[in-house]
């Protein structure tokens, strides 16, 4: 895929060499032009100054022949310059300007007397020749002159060899250049070669990261083209976090590239053109061409992606080795297909990635096809978590209570609704969103354990029940325990005992007043860090329960070690009564109370449900059928339909249970 990308770019390497030949070239020719101009310029001084020379020595040898007009001495003085060829023509001349001899080489032309302007001169030039006329003396007086021609001939001999040495010295110069460019160029090329490696590779499992990602999608959407489908998976591996943080990140990086090596594999067997990317730290994406260019049902291409998701998990099942190691990791899928969930590839990621987010809120190790309800939920999801920061301030949060009815000695015969031992109530928080109405913990607990917002929002709840139930007791003389729910944040908060002691200081509320809820799998996240927790509360006087047990992997040798007053049996098992929710039931009952624990049943809906716990021996409910969950004053009034408050319970109480007279609004039911 490299090699395909980097044909697309211009490469630096051949435009390094290319401009670098071009300049040495440029350099060496106009050197090398003015070298030789500069070459000719002398060369013809120098030949001008050696003709006028021979021309000095001939005239001095024909002093006498002029002073005495002997032709003939002067003719044997020029036949002398018969041992030089270039020179071509001579003739001495007497004062008058009259030819007194002359001499030729072969077929030249002899010289002509000189003219004025020659005399003034002394030499002039043509192309092909050069002529110097130099006066000849005697006792100071211009008896005559000598007149030489030369020819150019050799000058130009003389400069052409000399340029073809300029040449070859150019040529010369060109090829080492040439050589030291595309060595340069070797390495030009090379490093450009790596960059766009690093660029496009991760390091770690070798595959094509994110920036290589985005290029590929868009190649493989434009592959598709209109009739064409693209599937998109996204993958985050669910637990990977904890290998690095236990194993080490070596250990991680080899976890990551085992990882790969078997989504390669699926890939290969699948058939199916598609590649394997590695977007992030954990995550993981594959582009799958699912029809080429040809057309495809989007049913047919929603199964063909469903189906490669579905051979992912199947494949990330079996344990990877590392060390002595065996590591189980599962993933969360989410799919999105092309052109049917969106058209381009900052959709069709965003939407993946949604769905993904969907299966692993869904519990992780799954699958989950893009649909449009998620992008909603999505959209509503990141609407929450932007105004869950101002609904505190705003004072948008509030309390509904739910009254915990003691069940034992309840005369459930009498009457078809129950009558309630009020034991105490649960505080459960909802949000008055000022557009969307009233939102549920359900929506915005997790929300706000993840932002970190729980931290303040716990400590809301815990004072505004608090100071509630301290003012049940002063205004209503009313003892109501109240439980609060503590997040798993909460629970990791060093500060909590001291916060939970001051608020109890600052509302009046005793501390056996207060309970607090602890769910079994956060109990079970840190088991000693959390004996050590319980036990600061219990001192303090403070009840404890476990909600919603029976859902989490609780260890039974580890679960007497707890101060613990309380378990709430989950909704999930009261729902299934009468049915295999029964044995469950009366197993959790009989072990909690050979531990000394009293058992609250959690959603207790309808009169046989109440009948069937009291027949185990439960010792608490809690549910639609006593009361939903009301605001403290609707809880008032109903407490005030309760024929006495603290344990005396009356018949004529009982018909209240699941629809409250003056209830919230339905949108505040849990
Ligand atoms: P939970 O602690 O298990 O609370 C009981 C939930 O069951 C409540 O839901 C309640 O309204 C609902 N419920 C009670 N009786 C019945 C019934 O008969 N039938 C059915 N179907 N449901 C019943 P809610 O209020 O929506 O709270 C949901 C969860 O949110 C709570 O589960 C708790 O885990 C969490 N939560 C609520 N308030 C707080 C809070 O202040 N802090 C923290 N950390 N979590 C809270
Ligand atoms: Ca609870
Ligand atoms: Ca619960």
């Amino acid at each position: 895929m490299n090699l395909a990308l980097m044909t697309q770019r211009p490469r630096l390497g051949h435009t390094v060499v290319r401009a670098n030949m071009v300049g040495a070239g440029a350099a060496l020719t106009i050197a090398g032009f003015l070298l030789i101009v500069f070459q000719f310029i002398a060369l013809h001084a120098a030949l001008v100054r050696d003709v006028h020379v021979q021309a000095r020595i001939i005239g001095a040898n024909s002093v006498a022949a002029l002073l005495f007009n002997d032709r003939h001495a002067a003719e044997e003085t020029l036949g002398a310059l018969g041992a030089s060829p270039p020179l071509r023509a001579a003739g001495v001349f007497t004062a008058l300007r009259k030819p007194l001899a002359l001499y030729q080489h072969g077929e030249a032309a002899p010289v002509r007397a000189p003219d004025a302007a020659m005399l003034r001169e002394e030499d002039v030039s043509t192309l092909t020749t050069l002529e110097v006329v130099e006066p000849v003396e005697s006792e100071r007086r211009v008896i005559g002159y000598v007149v030489i021609r030369s020819s150019l001939f050799d000058l130009y001999m003389q400069l052409l060899g000399y340029a073809v040495l300029t040449v070859s010295v150019g040529i010369g110069a060109m090829g080492v250049a040439y050589l030291v460019c595309a060595r340069m160029r070797r390495a030009v090329l090379q490093a450009e070669a790596h960059l766009d490696y690093l660029a496009h590779i991760d390091s770690v499992t070798e595959l094509p990261n994110r920036h290589a990602f985005n290029e590929r999608l868009q190649v493989s959407l434009k592959r598709a083209g209109q009739a064409g489908a693209v599937g998109l998976l996204l993958l985050d591996l669910d637990n990977f976090k904890v290998v690095n943080d236990t194993l080490g990140h070596n250990n991680g990086d080899r976890l990551l590239r085992q990882v790969a090596r078997r989504l390669n594999e699926v890939i290969e067997q699948a058939n199916l053109r598609a590649v394997l990317c590695r977007i992030g730290g954990d995550e993981f994406a594959i582009i799958a061409e699912l029809s080429g260019r040809a057309s495809i049902t989007p049913s047919d291409a929603a199964e063909l992606a469903d189906g490669l998701a579905k051979r992912i998990l199947a494949a990330l099942a079996a344990p990877f080795a590392l060390d002595l190691h065996q590591i189980y990791v599962t993933a969360s899928v989410g799919v999105s297909l092309y052109p049917h969930d969106a058209r381009d590839v900052q959709a069709l990621t965003r939407n993946a990635d949604t769905a993904m987010y969907y299966a692993k809120n869904r519990g992780k190790n799954a699958a989950a096809s893009f649909t449009s309800e998620m992008d909603q939920q999505a959209r509503r999801r990141l609407r929450v978590e932007a105004d869950l920061r101002r609904a505190l301030d705003r004072e948008e949060l509030l309390l509904a209570y739910q009254p915990q009815v003691r069940l034992q000695g309840l005369d459930t015969d009498s009457a078809t609704v129950p009558t309630a031992h009020v034991h105490g109530v649960e505080a459960l928080v909802r949000w008055r969103h000022p557009e969307i109405g009233v939102i549920g913990p359900g929506e915005f607990i997790a929300v706000a354990e993840e932002t970190g917002l729980i931290v303040p929002l716990g400590q809301w709840v815990l004072r505004t029940a608090c100071q509630q139930a301290a003012r049940w007791m002063r205004e209503d003389g009313v003892t109501l325990r109240v439980s609060v729910n503590l997040s798993a944040r909460q629970a990791r908060d060093p500060a909590l005992v001291q916060n939970v002691l001051s608020v109890l200081a600052e509302t009046g509320l005793p501390p056996h007043m207060l309970e607090l809820e602890i769910t079994e799998s956060v109990l079970m996240e840190d088991i000693e860090a959390n004996i050590a927790l319980l036990e600061a509360l219990h001192v303090a006087g403070i009840s404890l329960s476990i909600d919603d047990f029976g859902t989490g992997y609780s260890s039974l040798a580890y679960l007497q070690r707890f101060p613990i007053q309380k378990l709430k049996i989950d909704r999930s098992f009261v729902q299934r009564m009468p049915g295999d929710g029964e044995a469950i039931a009366g197993a959790v009952i009989a072990m909690a109370h050979s531990l000394k624990m009293e058992v609250v049943a959690e959603g207790v809906e309808d009169p046989e449900q109440l009948a069937l716990l009291r027949k185990a021996g439960c010792d608490l409910g809690q549910g639609y059928l006593f009361s939903r969950p009301l605001q403290a004053e609707n809880l008032r009034a109903w407490l005030k339909r309760q024929d006495g408050v603290e344990n005396a319970v009356s018949n004529t109480a009982s018909d209240d249970g699941a629809a409250p007279t003056a209830a919230l609004p339905t949108s505040f039911v849990g």
